[in-house]
């Protein structure tokens, strides 16, 4: 089994773990322990050591990638880059989403509001679901200037609050270099030395992969199983196709004009991509979001320093592809007639919002429920999106982390860094 590629290790691992999950449910035991408490212990276990590295890794890799820029015109270069792939990106993916949940509609079913065929779920279990997900982000814009800067660097790090940390990693980074010879070059070498062992760490966590996903995976189907999911099936299809567009054309069309081999990329990034998709939390995945575009794809960790921790935290098209398609479908499913100037908001909103939704499970369904505050409708409809969301959660987390990925080689390339999967390589 040591022998298998990781990639393969955690694929088997997947496999297998629908098929235990399918025949175990949430009531078999094993020698008296239930095997949905196991799952769900080896699953956390696999999550928290990757949660628990994220701190100093973010921290140590921006403040050695961006003491490694030098100048202040490169920093400014590199963000511009960054948030202009990030923008259109997110902007491609919503319009994907968009055009296909009116071609499909899946929230009409032979011609009628599929409203009621849906047995919207007890306004209840809606407020129990939120209630978790409550303080996850997705608030409004100003909320993500003031996480920006947050009154306490300590306290932002424990709550994982990601876009502190990445703007006070910055200024350290930025300022570490001004400071007298002597104490600038002690504090590179510290730096750096903390981030290597962190990649060293890292790797050492991926090699319980496979366990670990197979107990994230085996425990989501022992809770869902695949029966709930009949109703909602044209609205699921309509989301996976839309993220596989994204992914198989758009994104795929931008690495192919950056000069960059799509195939080779999918490849290079498969760990990551399998990772984000059994944790559904690209901020979980970014240790090894950055370790294979640095070990696969070659790229400098000057780049991806900087570009993958921003991404994680702003960067989410299958996230904003999916907001705008079950706002969609709930408005859909109610019998609205949506005006194009209706759909106009959804689109922005959707864009707003998931800059500021949290990398972690589930999100998404605080920001759809500003959607349909901001178009009136009622809450209730999230209701519906509760059954297929975790499987949903996890496909487009992987989008969302692809989509980082390539930033990450794109600007790497257009930086002029050679060591980058090239085209014609
Ligand atoms: N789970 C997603 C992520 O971590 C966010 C979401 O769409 O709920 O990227």
């Amino acid at each position: 089994m040591s022998k298998l590629k990781l990639h393969w290790q955690m694929l088997i691992a997947i496999v297998a773990a629908v098929i235990v999950g399918l025949w175990s449910g949430t009531d078999s035991a094993f020698w008296g322990v239930s095997l949905y408490d196991i799952f769900d212990f080896i699953g956390t276990l696999f999550l928290n050591a990757l949660k628990m590295i994220i701190v100093p890794l973010v921290m140590s890799s921006i403040i050695v990638g961006v003491a490694g820029l030098g100048n202040n015109d490169n920093l400014g270069r590199l963000s511009t880059k960054t948030l202009s792939f990030y923008m259109l990106t997110s902007m491609l993916s919503i319009t994907v989403g968009l055009i296909l949940v009116n071609l499909l509609m899946p929230g009409v079913i032979d011609g009628e509001a599929a409203g009621s065929r849906l047995n919207l779920s007890s306004p209840d279990a809606v407020s129990e679901q939120l209630a978790r997900v409550e303080g996850r982000g997705a608030g409004d814009i100003t909320g993500v200037f003031l996480r920006m800067v947050p009154p306490n660097i300590v306290k932002a790090a424990s709550d994982g609050q990601m876009l502190g940390l990445i703007f006070f990693s910055l200024l350290f980074g930025v300022f570490m270099t001004r400071i007298t010879k002597v104490y600038s070059q002690t504090m590179l070498n510290f730096w750096f030395g903390v981030y290597e062992t962190m990649m060293a760490v890292t790797l050492f966590i991926m090699k319980f992969a496979p366990i670990g996903v197979f107990g994230l995976v085996a425990k989501t189907v022992a809770a869902t199983g695949f029966d709930a999911f009949e109703p909602l099936l044209i609205f699921f299809i309509t989301v996976v196709l839309a993220l596989a567009v994204h992914v198989f054309v758009s994104l795929s069309a931008i690495l192919w004009v950056a000069g960059v081999n799509p195939l080779q990329h999918y490849r290079a990034m498969l760990p990551a991509l399998l990772t984000a998709f059994s944790t559904a939390s690209s901020s979980g995945t970014l240790p090894v979001t950055i370790e294979c575009v640095e070990k696969n794809a070659g790229v400098s960790n000057r780049t991806s320093s900087f570009v993958l921790p921003l991404g994680a935290t702003i960067n989410m098209d299958g996230t904003a592809l999916y907001e705008c398609v079950a706002a969609m479908f709930i408005a859909q499913a109610y019998g609205l007639d949506l005006s194009l100037a209706t759909q106009f908001t959804i689109v922005l909103v959707a864009l707003l919002t998931s800059i500021g939704v949290a990398g972690i499970p589930a999100a998404s369904l605080v920001a759809i429920t500003v959607i349909l505050g901001v178009i009136g409708l009622p809450l209730e409809g999230i209701g519906m999106l509760l059954v297929t969301d975790r499987i949903l959660d996890m496909l487009r987390t992987s989008v969302n982390v692809f989509s980082d990925s390539c930033g990450a080689v794109v600007i790497a390339r257009s930086e002029g860094e050679d060591g980058v999967l090239a085209r014609n390589a």
